[in-house]
């Protein structure tokens, strides 16, 4: 018997990630056009296929650990490190961890925020990449960034699900550092 039809797209397509993505206007305040990948995560084989697409260009890679940025860093960043054969080490908002912590403040756009990390389970041998969901200046990546280098270990990339093209975020992160997104927009 012939083959009927041609095999659907397989779900890793760029396009039906893209599509998944929702985008909240005014939220959480006016003027944001919030990317929620809440449609992704709920999705097991678009959730698989962001994790494959994150982890490709890391895949057999020299990453040890994944500093993953509160808190929707920790959707993919914990799985991804699984996925890598790295450990996870959470950056977490100020007085989250009970420490010793190291912490490093950054600007937003009115006032400033930090991230904390127990620079314990960090060792000055790790060779991280920082994960965030979304990138958008680059001012929290560019943060737990130099969280990574304060504990003494090496950055070596950095990943996102999510880069908001337009507003340059990549421009505020170390140079010569590698930076992947999974979906551009
Ligand atoms: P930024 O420091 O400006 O790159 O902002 C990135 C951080 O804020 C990430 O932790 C994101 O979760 C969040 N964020 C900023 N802008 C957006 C957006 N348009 N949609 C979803 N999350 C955002």
């Amino acid at each position: 018997m012939p083959n009927p039809r041609p095999p659907p797209n397989p779900p890793n397509a760029v396009t039906d990630l893209a599509a998944a993505l929702r985008t909240v206007p005014d939220f959480p305040s006016p003027g944001v056009q919030f990317k929620d990948l809440t449609p992704v995560l709920a999705d097991p084989a678009l959730f698989a296929a962001l994790l494959d697409r994150l982890a490709a260009p890391w895949t057999g890679g020299d990453v040890t650990h994944v500093v993953g940025v509160e808190a929707r860093g920790y959707w993919f960043g914990a799985a991804l490190a699984a996925r890598l054969g790295a450990g996870f080490v959470p950056a977490r908002k100020p007085g989250k961890l009970p420490g010793p912590t190291l912490r490093e403040a950054y600007a937003l756009e009115y006032g400033q925020d930090a991230l904390e990390l127990h620079a314990a389970d960090l060792p000055t041998s790790a060779r991280v990449l920082v994960h965030d969901d979304v990138i958008a200046t680059g001012g929290t990546a560019a943060a737990a960034c130099r969280l990574v280098e304060a504990a003494g270990a090496t950055v070596v990339g950095v990943s996102f699900a999510v880069e908001i093209a337009f507003l340059d975020g990549r421009s505020a992160l170390p140079v010569g550092v590698p930076v992947e997104a999974a979906i551009t927009v």
